[in-house]
């Protein structure tokens, strides 16, 4: 028996039922490569599912979470500490909001945003604004006000009842977003790319025109930007793609390098929304996260790295359209912006299947929205390494090609 299977067996044994985890025991990485416990090595291409912005151990990141929890690792929201100031100042210098609210992940950030809109429209002495209008294949998470605003009925079976005051439109329609925002509205709430939901990029001016509906109707308009947020799109919001800017916007995922934290974003007009005492987290924006925070945002300033995304998001478009083209028997288009694409399956092809057959290739890679296999590396990812999965991949499908032929 490998080590991988006693583990496996192991796991089964000991960890809750709930996740459906490839057969791969991991131990250790270094940059994009991953080592598993039997000692092999894979190129990871999904980096936790768009977490591991700096990749696997980076120096520098290590270097400074291990300098903060040998200094300050937690103190409460009770006092100050000067690490989590300096982490929040350098998110409002890089970006166009005024105020920003630690917590622990995506979920309670939206979480944050929910609240916020609310109680924004409720301190106006607004007590009617309470709905929230969100869309259809959105993913905001998996807490109950989160759940209740994702898009997608097969997260919410046998979990109901949901939040109540919660719209859900066609995601990209402009028209069916106006016919349902009113003066009940408290706000709108959208991913600039829905990413979950398929890599799936919003028609020209539908961003734009939220903006607009929005102010018209008195609704703020939020963002959640927990995997397009922080450079995975090749601009430091994934807002900023698109030229807009919304009330407030959500981040977790990539902010910290790998290290859990979530923030909240809000501008100068909302930002007494939360008054003091009405939203907290015991761990939010703790010493330890904050210092994690800092370290990546300074290894984005060294190398350059939304300038990399910009220049390897384009380079990956067009490996992947050109693969597309080459395979359109397995394959039916190319999805996604920046370091986040992925390929979309033709119907009958199985996404799991490919997956374990990159694993066994040595790959790993993710599905979103069922039918895309979507690449989220590391944004410190080299041309030649992306060369190396691409290659990887196309065998993959090739094989497939060839089975089914
Ligand atoms: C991953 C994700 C979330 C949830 O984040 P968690 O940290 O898992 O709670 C929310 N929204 C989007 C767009 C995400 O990609």
């Amino acid at each position: 028996m490998t080590k991988s299977a006693d583990y496996i067996a192991r796991a089964k044994d000991a960890l809750l039922g709930n996740y459906p985890p490839a057969s791969v025991v991991l131990t250790e990485g270094s940059g994009v490569r991953v080592r598993d416990v039997d000692g092999k090595s894979y190129l990871d291409l999904a980096a936790g599912i768009a977490v591991l912005s700096l990749g696997h151990a980076h120096p520098q990141l290590s270097a400074r979470i291990a300098e903060q929890a040998g200094r300050l690792m937690h103190v409460s929201n009770l006092v100050y500490n000067d690490t989590t100031i300096r982490f929040a100042e350098e998110l409002v210098k890089r970006t166009p909001f005024a105020r920003v609210f630690f917590c622990n992940s995506g979920t309670e950030a939206n979480e944050a945003m929910l609240k916020l809109a609310r109680r924004f429209h409720y301190e106006r002495g607004d007590q009617q604004r309470v709905e929230i209008v969100t869309t259809e294949h959105s993913f905001h998470g998996r807490t109950y006000g989160a759940l209740s605003v994702t898009g997608q009925p097969k997260y919410h079976v046998g979990m109901g009842p949901m939040l109540g005051g919660v719209e859900t439109v066609p995601y990209g329609d402009l028209d069916a977003m106006k016919a349902v925002v009113s003066e009940k509205t408290a706000a709108i709430l959208v991913e600039p790319l829905q990413a979950e939901g398929g890599l799936f990029v919003p028609p020209e001016g539908y961003l734009k025109g939220l903006r607009e509906l929005a102010d018209e109707r008195g609704a703020l308009l939020l963002f959640d930007e927990v995997q397009t947020g922080y450079g995975r799109l090749g601009t430091f919001l994934g807002g900023e793609v698109f030229g807009v800017i919304p009330d407030a916007c959500s981040l977790a995922k990539g902010i910290a390098g790998g290290f859990p934290l979530g923030a909240m974003l809000v501008s100068d007009r909302i930002k007494e929304g939360l008054p003091p005492g009405s939203h907290a987290s015991t761990f939010g924006g703790n010493p330890l996260a904050c210092a994690a925070g800092l370290a990546t945002l300074e290894v984005f300033d060294e190398a350059d790295i939304l300038g990399r995304v910009e220049r390897l998001g384009a380079y990956l478009r067009e490996r992947l359209e050109a693969l597309v083209a080459e395979l359109p028997e397995i394959l039916v288009e190319r999805r996604g912006l920046g370091l986040l694409q992925g390929v979309r399956l033709a119907r009958g092809v199985d996404a799991a299947a490919i997956i374990n057959r990159l694993v066994d290739g040595g790959v790993l890679a993710t599905i979103a929205g069922g039918d895309v296999i979507r690449l989220s590396p590391p944004l410190i990812i080299e041309e030649s390494e992306l060369d190396e999965g691409l290659r990887i991949l196309r065998e993959v499908f090739d094989d497939l090609r060839k089975r089914e032929a």
